[in-house]
């Protein structure tokens, strides 16, 4: 039986990620884009209603609330703006490396503190010369008696200038290629540990997106998440865990540029009537709809089979690909719908615009999920 119908305690998170966003995101969002501001208010106050670390379990402190769950807050948050938005759910990826291979020790040592206050996690893996070709990431993580140094400069890594820990992936056994990557937890205030260039970004310019270098970092071998080699398995169940909610929040940007694009159509007036009235415009914002609709569903679907537990990387491409596909789609049109307006600042389509293209390229690129879509056909 499929049944899309939510229960009372998901509407219930819902509607006060909708109240949250509108009481607290909206009215700062276009200030923090402008300035790309680190949205540190608005984390402590997500923090104390319990919008962050849904997914991590009770004993650690977080809500132990599924991927679904995920996806509604994550849309509501990111209808507002999905820099702040992201930057309030992104925990969620970044420890999902431990929800997989930590120990209870581990989860102990690194997750239960972090979860106790509005504190940012990211997780590292793209390097300046290795991003879809993960195979190619040069930081190494070399064994020397009960530790490991570990260096090596990862790029482009949201929440990276003000996370607390960081998940590290790096070569264990370069001669093994991806079956020599492992995962590291290295909290932010280790020796060697440092922030690099903060990313001046076209759009989500709220949420910290920084280099993060690491130089001749020592880490106990409890550090070490899972087993030397298993870096790469981490890696992918961990990106085709998360690919649901990040397609969520993408039909969050394009539910908000619908919304505004619903409103302007309506009172703009050209040749004597709201422009409206116009089958092309009418049309428009029909696809739209018909767009973000059908990008929810798969969202939820991939969702729901995160949280049940069975096979879900096919759908998990496909919610990512299609949801940010189609976010680009939306907002596009919702510019051309503001017509000159809307490629002004003056207007909020053009930020949405400028946001959507980021759901396209992280997370793998759109490329990338097109090719593992293609891979599972062909298997
Ligand atoms: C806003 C933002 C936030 C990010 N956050 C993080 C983060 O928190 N942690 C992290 O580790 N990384 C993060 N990234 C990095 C992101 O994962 C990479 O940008 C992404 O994987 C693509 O890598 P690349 O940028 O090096 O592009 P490249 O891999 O160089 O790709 C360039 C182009 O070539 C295409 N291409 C590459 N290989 C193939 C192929 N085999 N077949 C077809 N086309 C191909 C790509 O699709 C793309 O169009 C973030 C990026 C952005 C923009």
């Amino acid at each position: 039986m499929i049944d899309f119908s939510l229960t009372d305690e998901q509407r219930a998170l819902q509607q006060l990620a909708s109240e949250f966003a509108e009481k607290e995101i909206a009215p700062v969002a276009a200030e923090y884009d402008r300035e790309s501001r680190h949205p540190v208010h608005v984390l402590e106050k997500a923090h104390q209603v319990g919008l962050m670390n849904m997914v991590v379990p009770e004993e650690y402190g977080g809500a132990a609330l599924g991927m679904l769950e995920t996806c509604l807050v994550s849309e509501e948050l990111s209808a507002a703006c999905s820099g702040i938005g992201i930057a309030v759910v992104a925990n969620t990826l970044a420890l999902t490396p431990f929800l997989l291979a930590a120990t209870p020790e581990q989860m102990e040592i690194f997750v239960k503190p972090l979860c106790a206050g509005p504190n940012l996690a990211a997780l590292c893996m793209t390097e300046p010369q290795a991003g879809s070709d993960v195979g190619a990431i040069r930081s190494t993580a070399t064994l020397s008696g009960d530790r490991y140094v570990l260096s090596g400069t990862k790029t482009l890594i949201d929440n990276g200038g003000v996370a607390r820990l960081y998940c590290v992936f790096a070569s264990t056994d370069r001669a093994q290629g991806l079956r020599g990557l492992s995962a590291f937890a290295v909290p932010r205030d280790q020796p060697g540990v440092s922030v690099g260039k903060h990313e001046d970004k076209m759009g989500q310019r709220a949420i910290n997106t920084s280099e993060v270098i690491f130089e001749e970092v020592e880490l106990p071998v409890e550090s070490r998440l899972g087993e030397e080699g298993q870096g790469f398995d981490i890696f992918m169940k961990t990106l085709n865990r998360n690919k649901a909610w990040i397609a969520a929040s993408a039909v969050g940007v394009a539910r908000a540029a619908l919304a505004e694009a619903t409103r302007y159509a309506q009172e703009r007036e050209q040749f004597g009537r709201p422009i409206a009235s116009f089958q092309a415009i009418q049309f428009k914002l029909a696809d739209m709809a018909i767009k973000i609709e059908g990008a929810r569903l798969l969202a939820w679907h991939a969702a729901s089979l995160v949280d049940r537990g069975v096979h879900h990387a096919l759908q998990s491409a496909i919610a990512k690909c299609f949801a940010s596909d189609i976010a680009m789609e939306v907002t596009t049109e919702a510019v051309q719908v503001f017509g000159g307006y809307g490629y002004t600042r003056e207007y909020p389509v053009e930020k949405l615009m400028r946001d959507a293209k980021a759901f396209q390229i992280y997370m793998g690129t759109n490329e990338i999920q097109r090719y593992l879509v293609s891979q599972e056909l062909l298997r």
